[in-house]
């Protein structure tokens, strides 16, 4: 298999590395930020208090849309780049190569391509344009306390008075929900009905009446998520996605998508390559765990060097699958699983280059990349909980992938 671009491949990578050289806000330039991301990233840069922040995050979100880049899988008459399958990775592989944050989110990502897929007419009117102009962000309701992976088993009651529904229960680990202005979520239509035939797939305001936000704060002191409750909040009937008691099949159209990400793949090439820069650059004291004689660490480096390449390898095979018009599947499975999983081997491997510095936690301090490495340690452990755990993906690969009988 040659991987190497096409001419007309290679004319279109250069096209992305001219923009992004010209358009990428300074800000975003860095890359990394000591293990932090952006803090929330362009959604909260978004809604941020400081002018320079949101101004940042406008000029990006402008530049890309002027280029029709903001979303780069939509169909072209929805107002997204239309893309082919080899040009989205291209694009993907040429903005996570400097970790360039992308506008639009989960909107993007999950509930614009469920809205072009089951959506009416009214409904990508209403929604689509709001997410491709940056005025719309989303957050997305499936978790509940006691549904997580078993998430056909949610609780949360949506009940029809008339032309509404009247929601009352529990959502859970809301990432980004407070820089949201929009959720989409699954609720239970039909409690006498089999569990996944139930379901149904709404969208509200995240301001309505009865709605509320609790922040979570993650052991990385963070809030990233939130708890989400439902005291009779109204939703409007129009605001179903889909049939009713449908849902399930609605909420389920991207979730192997989700999965593929060559993002990731490029990005932990992206973090080795910043830590044997630093392991070669910082003074000795620092990174003693290098320069032993007994080569331990270096070895180490060595095996996560070869395991980004695996991980790439895996992104390759799920975009092989997508140019056949498949769909990835255990396939999708598996990148999520290898990838994550190299994430906490990574940010263990970088805790160990600095030995004791490893675990300095204050963002001022030069040594250990300003607490890069404690931060990104604690930061990597839900990777392999988010998007489905790994057990989880191990049974996708065991049941669909390997043909096993179920446990
Ligand atoms: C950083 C982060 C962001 C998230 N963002 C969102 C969001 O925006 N919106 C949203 O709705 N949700 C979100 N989630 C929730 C996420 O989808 C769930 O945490 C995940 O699906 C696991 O569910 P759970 O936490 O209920 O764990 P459980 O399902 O209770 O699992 C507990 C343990 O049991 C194991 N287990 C469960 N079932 C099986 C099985 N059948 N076989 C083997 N082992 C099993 C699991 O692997 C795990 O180790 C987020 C989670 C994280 C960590």
């Amino acid at each position: 298999m040659d991987w190497s671009d096409s001419p007309e491949q290679a004319v279109f990578r250069q096209e992305v590395r001219e923009f992004i050289q010209k358009e990428l806000p300074e800000r975003y330039r860095a890359g990394d930020d000591g293990g932090e991301g952006f803090e929330g990233g362009w959604q909260a840069d978004r809604k941020s208090d400081d002018p320079v922040r949101r101004d940042t995050a406008m000029q990006w979100a402008d530049a890309l849309s002027k280029k029709g880049w903001i979303a780069p899988a939509w169909p072209k008459e929805y107002g997204g780049a239309g893309l082919s399958t080899i040009e989205q990775f291209i694009y993907n592989q040429e903005m996570a190569e400097v970790a360039a944050p992308m506008p639009g989110g989960m909107g993007v990502s999950m509930l614009g391509p469920t809205v072009i897929v089951h959506g009416t007419e009214e409904q990508k009117a209403e929604h689509l344009s709001k997410i491709l102009s940056g005025e719309v962000a989303w957050a997305q309701g499936y978790s509940e306390p006691g549904a997580g992976s078993d998430l056909a088993s949610l609780q949360t009651r949506a009940v029809r008075d008339g032309d509404e529904y009247v929601l009352n229960g529990q959502k859970i680990w809301t990432s980004g929900g407070h820089n949201a202005d929009w959720l989409f979520a699954l609720v239970r239509t039909d409690p006498e009905a089999p569990k996944h035939r139930g379901i149904s797939f709404v969208v509200m305001d995240i301001k309505s009446p009865g709605l509320t936000l609790r922040p979570l704060i993650n052991m990385g002191w963070k809030h990233h998520f939130n708890e989400t409750f439902f005291e009779d909040v109204r939703v409007p009937v129009k605001n179903r996605i889909g049939e009713e008691n449908r849902g399930w099949y609605v909420g389920m159209t991207l979730t192997d998508f989700e999965r593929s990400g060559i993002g990731n793949a490029v990005g932990v090439q992206r973090i080795l390559r910043g830590l044997l820069k630093q392991a070669r650059t910082l003074p000795e004291e620092q990174t003693r765990a290098a320069r032993k004689k007994d080569g331990t660490w270096r070895l180490a480096f060595a095996d996560r060097w070869i395991e980004a390449d695996i991980a790439r390898l895996f992104s390759y095979l799920n975009m092989t699958i997508q140019l056949r018009s498949l769909i990835p599947n255990h396939e999708a499975s598996m990148s999520k699983l290898y990838t994550t999983e190299l994430n906490q081997r990574i940010a263990s491997t970088t805790l160990k280059l600095f030995g004791l510095y490893g675990q300095l936690w204050d963002k001022d301090r030069p040594e250990a990349l300003r607490g890069m490495a404690a931060r990104g340690y604690l930061g990597a452990v839900s990777s392999t909980i988010a998007g489905g755990t790994s057990e989880i993906q191990r049974n996708i690969i065991a049941t669909r992938g390997l043909g096993l009988p179920r446990g």
